[in-house]
């Protein structure tokens, strides 16, 4: 890339116009500058050292008239580290003796390494008189220039031996730059080919990044992939412009656009970042007033671009490439605050930035002469753009992989959460069913026992003597019920209470209940003091003798509910279940009611079968 390219890259403009501020070259030389001689030793001849120079700042004079003038000696001799005046009004005359020494090279190619000045004059002045001319500057089409190449050049011939006068008019609205050589036809190509490659390298790095990223924003639709092509965009087309290359390839013809687009596109570049900034470090939700401040940067710079077009060109880049430093600061400021706050691509983001600033200040060391001119020195911005834009690349698809894995985290997260909830849920359910089991067969037990006595009820009676039926029917066993009921219980309780009275059937119940177990019998209260026996296994004898047991069990002892006890006897009627004449349950019931009937009224406290039937 053109060494004179790079010194007008935003930070050098903005150098520049630090410098322009300050009173014209410092040092002066009283002599004369020392004659060109190109001896042939050379192909390249950098006129820096042999130059004086007229500062016309009416823009008026005439070849004529500053040829008369430098014959007086009114030019200044221009120290060969000055290249640059700054921002100046007018014209600016230079002037150069050159004897052309070298055997068989009389034409030479004069290049202005600066690609931005606006108008540019060459006269030549040979001894015989003659005075050739020629015009330059990107206030001229491009197709006027000797060789199509980014920087102004003219053909000198230059004969062997003659001592020529050189006089080169610039006048220009960007910063005064004169950085003048010559050159041999070899010596360019040459030295053009290697620049030309050098630039197609950098643009070629910027373009693949540009479709790379491009692509990634059409599939991913994350914008933050939009800015950062806009940002790569714009300052692909700031250090374009700046190279001379816009106004060769993009605008040859317009004179206004050579001017105005280097504002602009520094202005659209800083808009680019600024957003992408705002975008890639997710401000909005990371830190708010940081996102205020970058939307307000981001108007500041569309209305320092809109103002641009009608601003002078001394006004509006100075102020352009002071507002990159604010700009970048404040990058690089939103991406240490955002990395502290945790946010890991902020890192990579970082080191871009740094890699962007870095190179930076090398080129800018290099023109304060605190840096030696090395390769890596010299190509600062370049190295570092290219850098910052791969490693702007690099944390976009870091921070698409951390959104990624983020998301994948919630997604997991969230199911674990939902098998958690689920998993007590259930629990939760299961307890509910298995209270409720509980309650049920609570209930279902309530319902089948007595609630005075805890005897089972008549229901559960009915329910389970079939089973008990189809049992002994078919192990071919007996079956036989009991009928008991106590005698004269209405008395007790009209002697005691009913208090008394429910506690003597508990009494009772519990005597029954307790003489019976061994036998595996079916016990239930019939309802009021009457109670109900099934007796698996016992034929009318056996079940005879039980209920005898029954019977003596409750009259041999007291029931203790009052102070002196109360005695109760019991009436029992027995009925052994005829299975194989598949008598009814009902019927069986009947006949062993009969059989207490039959108790009663033998006198009661006894045991009775039903004896036999009425016909026998
Ligand atoms: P019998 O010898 O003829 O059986 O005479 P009884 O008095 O025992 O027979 P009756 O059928 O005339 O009277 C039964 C009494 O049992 C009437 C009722 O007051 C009483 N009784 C029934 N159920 C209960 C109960 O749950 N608690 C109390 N305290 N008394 C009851
Ligand atoms: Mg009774
Ligand atoms: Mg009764």
């Amino acid at each position: 890339m053109g060494t004179r390219g790079r010194r007008a890259i935003p930070l050098l403009a903005f150098i520049a116009w630090l410098l322009a501020s300050l009173p014209g070259p410092a040092v002066a030389i009283d002599t004369a500058p020392p004659r060109a001689v190109l001896d042939g030793s050379r192909t390249t001849y950098p006129l820096a050292g042999h130059l004086d120079y007229l500062h016309d700042e009416t823009g008026t004079l005439a070849f004529d008239q500053a040829r008369r003038l430098q014959r007086e000696g009114a030019f200044t001799p221009l120290p060969p580290a000055t290249s640059s005046f700054g921002f100046q009004p007018g014209a600016f005359w230079f002037h150069a003796h050159i004897t052309n020494a070298a055997a068989g090279e009389p034409r030479w190619l004069l290049v202005q390494q600066y690609a931005l000045s606006d108008e540019i004059e060459l006269y030549v002045r040979y001894p015989d008189g003659r005075t050739v001319h020629a015009e330059g500057g990107d206030h001229r089409s491009f197709g006027s220039r000797s060789i199509r190449y980014r920087h102004p050049n003219f053909w000198l011939d230059l004969p062997r031996d003659t001592p020529v006068d050189l006089f080169f008019r610039v006048k220009s609205e960007s910063s005064m730059q004169v950085p003048l050589v010559l050159y041999t036809p070899t010596a360019f190509s040459e030295r053009s080919r290697d620049a030309q490659f050098a630039i197609g390298l950098y643009y070629g790095i910027l373009v693949s990044l540009f479709f790379y990223n491009l692509v990634l924003w059409l599939t991913t639709r994350d914008s933050s992939y939009f800015w950062y092509v806009v940002h790569l965009t714009a300052f692909g087309l700031v250090l374009f412009t700046l190279n001379g290359l816009g106004f060769e390839y993009l605008w040859p013809e317009s004179a206004w656009l050579a001017d105005k687009s280097v504002p602009i596109s520094i202005c659209l570049s800083q808009m680019g970042v600024q957003q992408f900034a705002r975008k890639f470090l997710d401000l909005s939700s990371r830190w708010r007033i940081g996102d205020l401040i970058g939307i307000a940067m981001i108007a500041a710079f569309a209305l320092l671009g809109v103002a641009s077009a009608f601003l002078p060109y001394r006004i509006s880049v100075p102020t352009a490439s002071a507002a990159v430093f604010i700009s970048i600061g404040w990058v690089v400021t939103q991406a240490i605050v955002i990395l502290r706050r945790g946010y890991l691509p902020a890192k990579i983001f970082l080191l871009a930035w740094a890699a962007f600033l870095l190179g930076t200040a090398m080129f800018a060391a290099v023109a304060f002469a605190l840096l030696p001119k090395t390769f890596v020195t010299e190509y600062g911005v370049q190295i570092g753009s290219a850098l910052e834009m791969l490693l702007l690349s690099v944390a976009l698809g870091y921070r698409y992989a951390s959104l990624r894995n983020e998301n994948e985290r919630i997604i997991r997260d969230g199911k674990q959460q939902l098998m958690h909830e689920v998993t007590q849920r259930t629990s939760e359910l299961q307890e509910a069913l298995t209270q409720l089991g509980d309650a049920h067969a609570r209930l279902r037990e309530s319902s089948q026992r007595d609630a005075l006595t805890g005897l089972h009820t008549r229901r559960y009676f009915h329910e389970r003597l079939p089973a008990l039926l189809e049992k002994a029917r078919d192990t071919r066993g007996a079956l036989s019920l009991l009928m008991i009921d106590i005698d004269y219980f209405k008395a007790i309780n009209d002697r005691h209470g009913h208090l008394v009275g429910d506690a003597c059937l508990r009494w009772a119940a519990r005597v029954i209940g307790g003489t019976l177990r061994p036998h595996g019998a079916l016990v239930a209260r019939f309802g009021g003091e009457e109670f109900v026996v099934a007796l698996p296994g016992q034929d009318l004898d056996a079940a005879v003798r039980t209920a005898e047991h029954v019977r003596t069990a409750l009259s041999a002892t007291r029931c203790d509910a009052t102070e002196g006890g109360v005695r109760m006897t019991t009436s029992i009627g027995v009925h052994e279940v005829a299975c194989e004449d598949d008598e009814g349950l009902n019927q069986a019931l009947e006949r062993a009611d009969q059989a207490l009937y039959r108790a009663k009224s033998d006198g009661r406290d006894c045991v009775r079968t039903p004896g036999a039937p009425a016909t026998s």
